[in-house]
């Protein structure tokens, strides 16, 4: 599969020289990347001209509530009847931070599936399902900067305004762990700048998404540091949070977000994963993240269910947690030659 693939934006400038109704649509467990390249899309559409609603599929967590026209995103779950409206009086729909229709959740994957005019997917996660308007770059560190150089590729860098700049910069920012990860380029930090001067305000940003943590989602932080196991001789450290634990620290969405990056902090440890007990949806949900050349996504997809990018992805089991943890602890012993020569420090 190519690295960038871009298909049919030459006939989609012409769809879009007309006033047009779009739904913008985001993952399911919207964050800092989909809520910021979704509103952003939405806000230049609409300056365009065009009449643009951002659907998501369920609640962002709390620390990005704050983000300008996140109050009017609709969402799937409890805006049913306002969301298909939107859906179905629509010309066209972006898929926005998502390679594949299940990633929205059964409910809205059925309505999609439904839909019979055209998609446009602009996204940067690997082996993207084929639509017929495709932006996909797996190199780009997030759907943020894909927006931005969408934009750019239309020269209407000009319209984008404080609003647009500042979900920009969110989506790029909590997409590249504050701009450390391997898929920040020169070019992220040239777009970065030119957000800031477009009115994006850096420090309140960061504040707004780091700096708003709850008492309890601390003492969650130190459960979970507490659950800390390291595999040293196959460089693998991982961390378990259970139903309990979650309800004892009064566990809000979003809580948990970023905890597995203590894991993959510890020096000499280049795979990391949280394994979290998720009792509505009867499943573990696991968070993967790698240095190097070990691939997270590759490892998903063979043994938990998932897939993301190659240093950061997600997946599920449907095993209990010491299940789940035994036959991890297992399959990393069969990986103990790959994660050995994938990275040097
Ligand atoms: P996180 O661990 O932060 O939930 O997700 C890391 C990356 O993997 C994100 O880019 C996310 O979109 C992707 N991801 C998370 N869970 C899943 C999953 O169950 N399936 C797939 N295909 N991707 C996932
Ligand atoms: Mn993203």
């Amino acid at each position: 599969m190519p690295l960038m693939i871009l298909k049919g934006f030459e006939e989609l400038r012409v769809f879009l020289e007309k006033k047009r109704n779009i739904v913008v649509v985001g993952h399911r467990n919207p964050d800092g990347d989909a809520m910021g390249s979704t509103i952003a899309l939405s806000k230049y559409l609409s300056k365009k001209g065009h009449n643009a609603t951002v659907i998501v599929p369920n609640e962002c967590p709390q620390f990005l509530d704050w983000m300008p026209g996140s109050d009017e995103v609709y969402h799937f779950d409890w805006q049913n009847t306002q969301s298909q409206r939107e859906i179905n009086n629509s010309d066209i729909i972006f898929l926005l931070d998502f390679n594949a229709l299940h990633r929205v959740g059964s409910d809205m994957q059925n309505t999609l599936e439904k839909y019979t005019n055209d998609f446009v997917m602009i996204d940067h996660h690997q082996q993207p399902e084929d639509v017929k308007y495709m932006y996909s770059d797996v190199e780009i560190c997030s759907t943020s900067q894909m927006v931005y150089q969408f934009i750019e590729l239309n020269n209407d860098l000009d319209l984008i305004n404080a609003d647009i700049a500042t979900c920009l910069y969110t989506g790029i920012m909590t997409d590249t762990g504050s701009f450390r990860f391997r898929s920040t380029t020169s070019k992220t930090h040239k777009i970065i700048a030119d957000l800031i001067d477009k009115g994006a305000e850096n420090d309140k940003i960061h504040n707004n998404v780091y700096d708003a943590n709850s008492y309890n989602r601390l003492l969650l932080l130190g459960q979970a540091l507490s659950n800390l196991k390291i595999i040293p001789e196959n460089k693998t450290a991982f961390i378990t949070l259970t139903s309990d634990e979650k309800k004892q620290f009064d566990f809000q969405k979003g809580d948990t977000e970023g905890i597995v990056n203590y894991a993959l902090s510890l020096k000499g440890i280049i795979f990391a994963a949280i394994f979290i007990e998720d009792e509505e949806q009867k499943i573990i949900k696991i968070s993967f993240r790698s240095k190097g050349d070990f691939s997270v996504n590759k490892f998903s997809r063979n043994h938990f269910e998932g897939g993301g990018h190659d240093n950061a992805a997600g997946g599920k089991s449907d095993l209990c947690m010491s299940d789940t943890v035994l036959k991890f602890t297992k399959l990393i012993t069969k990986y103990k030659n790959d994660l050995e020569i994938s990275y040097e420090d």
